[in-house]
């Protein structure tokens, strides 16, 4: 199978390959542009805050409940 075979729909039929352009901007790859970079970092970020805001209203909860005593203590 030649390189020019790969772009023919009908002889590319069973081959399966990601799409390399941008799933975003659909730039072609060779452009090389930061969209998908870009929005993992967000998803991540987001993930990330998601989680430790649960962390958060957990320390926060504790906190609330244990702070009166140990000023009671005092
Ligand atoms: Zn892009």
């Amino acid at each position: 199978m030649y390189s020019r075979d790969y772009n023919n729909p009908k002889l590319r039929k069973g081959v399966i390959r990601m799409d390399p352009d941008c799933a975003i901007c659909h730039a072609p790859a060779t452009l090389a542009c930061e969209c998908e970079a870009k929005g993992l970092e967000v998803a991540v970020r987001q993930a990330e805050s998601r989680m430790m805001q649960s962390i958060y209203n957990d320390i926060r909860s504790v906190l609330l409940l244990v702070l009166p005593l140990l000023l009671a203590v005092s």
